[in-house]
């Protein structure tokens, strides 16, 4: 009898603790279940996330159907690509998509290859290389100028700088900061003085002096009759005539003014022969797709990205680094 309670007590006891153990496995399988879905492998291994990376994956993570691809478009909108830039890309990106791609990955490839190989400046080195650098009113054409005689000053260049914004009040003393901060020589007039007058000056001066770049500040917006566009280009004329050649014709535009900022742009690129942008403020929101409307649109390079207000923050525009911005943003 003992013995047979003995038994019945051990099976018992064998039933409790399979059941216990089960009980364990199963806590411990829904831990590591619920840890997989919060970082699989796959995600920490794709090339962008976050922002339009994640959107777009959501959205064409099942067989996308036309408003799928609708949709792409109008998010790539949204991130100020441009309503001609933004059919483009989901075009391409829809020709290579397939059953196992990450569609994150093929639009960055595709911006890439929309904005072609990178444009750097080009500068003479057995002449004055001279810059123009044109743009509205506040979207950082002075700091810019300041940033890039650093810039050229730190590969041994030595830099003039011409104050031909003499319209604008305080636009003389805001450069001669700029001057003493870069280490440039800077030429200037009194306020009001003709902008045209002081480049002469400024090509007479660096090419004497044996400067090896100039660069030419100009008016945003000017309180005489004459229009602004008129005058950038007899500021060019007058170059010419003191023995000058403008190699490049920068404009300035400021990253966070979207679709306003390509109305500016084309009317200056049609005023004067825009070689390159340099977007300003992109350390700030601005959603950057304006890249590729003047890309697309304008036919300009972005050359220069302004990324804040110090002296260093100018960088050489990178196509591939730009389109994992956008991806992320
Ligand atoms: P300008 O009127 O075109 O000469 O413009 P300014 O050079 O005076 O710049 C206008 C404002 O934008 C100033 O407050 C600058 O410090 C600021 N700024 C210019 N470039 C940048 C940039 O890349 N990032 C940020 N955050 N601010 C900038």
């Amino acid at each position: 009898m003992s013995s047979g309670i003995t038994i019945a007590l051990l099976v018992v006891l064998v039933l409790a603790a399979a059941a216990a153990g089960l009980l364990v496995m199963r806590r411990s399988s829904s831990l590591a279940r619920t840890g997989s879905t919060a970082e699989p492998a796959s995600v920490r291994a794709r090339p962008a996330t976050g922002g339009l990376a994640d959107r777009l994956r959501d959205l064409l993570g099942r067989v996308p159907g036309d408003q799928e691809w609708t949709r792409l478009e109008e998010a790539l909108i949204r991130a100020d690509v441009g309503a001609k830039a933004a059919p483009d890309l989901v075009d391409r990106v829809r020709a290579r998509f397939g059953a196992d791609a990450d569609p994150a990955e093929l639009l960055q490839d595709e911006i890439v290859a929309l904005l072609g190989p990178d444009a750097s400046l080009e500068l003479p080195d057995d002449r004055l290389g001279i810059v123009l650098i044109v743009g509205v009113n506040g979207s950082g054409k002075t700091t810019t100028i300041g940033k890039l005689a650093a810039m050229l000053g730190s590969e041994n260049r030595k830099v003039t700088l011409a104050a031909s914004d003499t319209f604008r009040a305080a636009a003389g003393e805001q450069i001669d900061v700029w001057a003493q901060r870069s280490g440039a020589q800077l030429v200037s007039q009194q306020r009001g003085a003709d902008p045209g007058s002081v480049a002469f000056d400024a090509v007479r001066s660096a090419t004497a002096k044996g400067s090896d770049v100039l660069i030419v500040d100009t008016a945003g917006r000017l309180h005489t009759r004459s229009p602004l566009m008129e005058e950038l280009s007899k500021v060019k004329r007058v170059i010419e005539k003191a023995g000058g050649k403008v190699d490049e014709t920068l404009l300035v535009l400021d990253a966070s003014t979207g679709q306003n900022g390509v109305a500016q742009a084309r009317a200056f690129t049609e005023a004067v022969d825009v070689t390159g942008v340099v977007l300003t403020k992109m350390d700030g929101t601005a959603r950057g797709g304006i890249v590729l409307v003047v890309r697309e649109e304008l036919g300009v390079p972005v050359k220069l990205v302004g990324t804040g207000e110090g002296i260093g923050d100018l960088q050489p525009f990178r196509a591939e680094a730009f389109a994992e911005r956008l991806l992320r943003e």
